[in-house]
């Protein structure tokens, strides 16, 4: 617990490790100096910048020539690894794969590209379980085709696609792979050799990290344009004076999610499974989603039938426990999660969504608060409900 509150909502984002806080800190004060000025103090930053990305890269099984271009985030890395193939390759065809499970930082720029640049995406879709059509992806790919993007695991659900798999299709017909590994770093170890990804996004707040920094990383050889024109910084991919500090947070944090990586997995695994075998065992008509063998350890996505996730979240909100329904960014508005629609929820029931993200913070005792509470919140808005439990034929499922 921190602020007094129980935080479960790790996959919105994390808070920041007060190790990677201290590694952070002389970079916005002492230590200010520009890295591209020529004098050793700025040089010795430029120095750490370099050691920052060799070691990311290093955990990621990269290749030394291989790139790794820091950016501003996890959006800015899924709109560099799109725009930048789209706009570097599209003398040889103007058609783009994706799924219909995708963060909005991906759906929204496939849907710029589609819309005001005449490219042409397929939406592959997704069986009851969260995961993508293999067959599907085989048939889409076409002569025109330059670049799959595929999510590693979904944030509202934890679920992970066969990437590997994926990628080896892509390598196959010479067609460009990116996937976007926001939720898997710092989880899931990273492998982008045994992957065959050409490009991968990650998020420095999504692993106890500072926000508004992420890193993309691009394959030696792969044809890409940048997004922000200016010095030569980043390779030429990402120009503008570097966030030194974020740029040390990042490569801190990262290297330490993976010191007791199994022994992490494994208690955050605990956590979510005896929170879910407890809701299953206090709570009638609830439905967990997602592929339970191909799921993150850390989430879980459950209907509660009947009543609307946005009520069970304030309530819980109420008891000073944080949770999301649906995703983060389209909470507040009524449209339901498009990742359950597309794994075929009717409306109804994917408004009822609540995700519990569990993190390095979490302790058992989070899991007995929120089994405390739950029961009798979810029956309270049940009892209110005028679509309640055999009150209407509007619930069918
Ligand atoms: C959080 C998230 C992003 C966006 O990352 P930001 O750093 O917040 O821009 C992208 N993709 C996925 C899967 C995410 O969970």
């Amino acid at each position: 617990m921190i602020n007094n509150i129980i935080y479960l909502d790790n996959n919105a984002t994390t808070p920041l490790d007060e190790r990677v806080l201290a590694a952070m800190m002389p970079y916005l004060s002492e230590r200010y100096g520009n890295p591209s000025s020529i004098y050793s103090f700025s040089q010795k930053i430029k120095m750490e910048i370099e050691d920052a990305r060799d070691k990311v890269k290093d955990i990621i099984n990269a290749d030394e020539k291989d790139k790794l271009i820091f950016t501003g985030g996890g959006s800015e890395s899924d709109n560099l690894a799109i725009k930048g193939i789209a706009f570097a390759n599209m003398n040889k065809g103007k058609h783009i794969i994706t799924s219909s499970i995708e963060h909005h930082a991906v759906l929204n720029t496939c849907k710029y590209l589609e819309k005001f640049h005449g490219f042409e995406i397929t939406y592959l879709p997704v069986d009851e379980g969260g995961i993508i059509d293999i067959d599907f992806l085989n048939k889409s790919i076409r002569e025109d085709t330059i670049l799959i993007t595929v999510m590693y695991a979904n944030n509202e659900t934890g679920v992970i696609q066969p990437i590997e798999d994926i990628g080896s299709i892509a390598r196959e017909k010479g067609v460009v792979f990116h996937t976007d590994a926001v939720q898997v770093a710092g989880k899931l170890t990273i492998d982008v050799k045994k992957l065959n990804v050409d490009l991968l996004t990650m998020s420095a707040h999504k692993f106890y990290g500072p926000k508004g920094v992420g890193a993309l990383y691009v394959k030696k050889g792969t044809k890409i344009h940048p997004l922000i024109h200016g010095g030569g910084h980043e390779m030429g991919l990402r120009a503008g004076t570097e966030n030194t500090a974020g740029i040390i947070g990042l490569s801190h944090a990262f290297e330490l999610s993976y010191e007791n990586i199994e022994q992490e997995q494994l208690r955050e695994k605990k956590m979510r499974d005896r929170l879910e075998k407890e809701i299953l065992n206090k709570i009638p008509d609830v439905i967990v989603n997602g592929n339970k063998d191909k799921r993150l350890p850390n989430t879980l996505n459950v209907i509660f039938k009947y009543v609307e996730g946005e009520s069970i979240l304030m309530l819980l909100d109420s008891e000073g426990i944080c949770v999301s329904s649906g995703s983060a960014c389209t909470s507040g508005s009524l449209e339901p999660s498009h990742v359950l629609l597309a794994m075929g929820r009717p409306h109804e029931l994917a408004h009822g969504s609540i995700r519990f993200s569990f993190g390095r913070f979490n302790k058992e005792e989070d899991v007995d608060k929120v089994v405390k509470v739950l029961p009798g919140i979810v029956k309270r808005m049940r009892d209110m409900s005028p679509f309640g439990r055999g009150k209407d034929e509007f619930w069918k499922t």
